[in-house]
């Protein structure tokens, strides 16, 4: 019944609201919530036997489009160091070394000693050695330049960090709402 894929849930003008379980999805077809779908390769879900012993199916497209609005102008992603070391690739961007989430460290480019904000803008993944050589410094008074300026995702590129088994088809369609700094994690 279960599978560990999702379903791409959009606004009704196309913007991605959330990842959601392809039973969810299931729910919001059959409320008629769902106006449109987009993909070629559907999910299948298998219910319960009727009387007559024929197993139930519903075909779940990968991305389906519903009735509610996305919240694009005031969009503001979770800032989570596991998303956080996904935009930034596992890449420490001060040493540019790549570590595993548990070596890396969420640095304030401007101190939060100093007042700087815990936000997408001011925060980049740094190793610890690196996060520690830095202190209460900015890059500059350190003399470690960034390798990359922090930036907070927009509802496509944060949609792209926020799962990692992303098909096909969802691939396709959140790619065309990148900006030309975003990587692929
Ligand atoms: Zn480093």
């Amino acid at each position: 019944m279960t599978t560990k894929n999702l379903i791409l849930r959009l606004g009704v003008c196309g913007s991605p609201i959330r990842w959601v379980t392809p039973e969810k999805a299931a729910t919001l077809m059959v409320k008629n919530q769902v106006v449109w779908t987009l993909g070629e390769r559907s999910i299948v879900l298998t219910g319960g036997q009727d009387r007559t012993g024929h197993t139930s199916q519903l075909a779940v497209p990968p991305i389906v489009a519903t009735k509610k609005a996305a919240k694009v102008a005031d969009f503001s992603p979770a800032l989570d160091n596991r998303f956080l070391f996904r935009r930034d690739r596992y890449l420490c961007l001060y040493c540019g070394k790549r570590f595993a989430a548990r070596d890396l460290s969420r640095d304030h480019v401007f101190p939060r000693a100093r007042g700087g904000l815990d936000v997408w803008e001011n925060v980049v993944t740094a190793c610890k050695p690196c996060n520690q050589a830095k202190a209460c410094r900015t890059p500059e008074e350190a003399g470690m330049p960034l390798l990359a300026i922090p930036y907070k995702p927009n509802v496509f590129e944060f949609a792209l960090l926020a799962n990692h088994r992303i098909l096909v088809d969802q691939m396709a369609f959140l790619s065309k709402g990148v900006s030309s700094y975003f990587r692929m994690p």
